[in-house]
């Protein structure tokens, strides 16, 4: 399924646990960038669904291009967003377009994310899609305790 939100579970725990180094933002739009390539693929009728963003390379340079894109905003004026780092972005937008590969990997049959040095996807189901799906579940969650916890934190020091 395109732009499932499920991604969103791990990269809410790595901005929870790392939030001075990991944009939530930039991994969200790593995600959603990369998932427009499935949307269209199945829109066309297309195969494989799942192509060449779906690779780390591909899924690499949609972060780069994130990046790239950030950057040129920033020195336009347009990036008002307060803490928004190149470097915050950078990490989150890589991890965001990493992890989205990893996890399709074991959810997709056409997903071939070593291309061009392999054609295999060892991932495969190598775990149930319910154990995905609630792994990421899980991983919201822990974002959540660890966010609530640092707010109780703050409010009592
Ligand atoms: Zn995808």
């Amino acid at each position: 399924m395109p732009i499932t939100p499920f991604h969103f579970g791990p990269g809410a725990a790595l901005h929870a646990i790392a939030p001075r180094q990991v944009s939530f933002l930039a991994f969200c739009a790593a995600n959603v960038v990369i998932d427009v390539e499935s949307l269209y693929n199945l829109v066309q009728g297309r195969q494989p669904v799942h192509a060449f963003l779906h690779t780390y390379i591909g899924a690499s340079l949609v972060a780069l291009a994130l990046v790239l894109a950030f950057s040129g905003a920033r020195r336009a004026g347009l990036a008002w967003l307060p803490g928004l780092t190149l470097r915050r972005v950078a990490i989150g937008a890589l991890l965001g377009a990493w992890t989205h590969v990893l996890l399709d990997s074991v959810m997709h049959a056409d997903i071939r994310p070593l291309l061009p040095w392999s054609a295999g996807n060892e991932l495969w189901r190598v775990v149930s899609l319910a154990v995905l799906h609630g792994g990421c579940v899980a991983a919201g969650l822990l974002a959540l305790v660890v966010h609530g916890a640092r707010r109780l934190t703050a409010a009592r020091s």
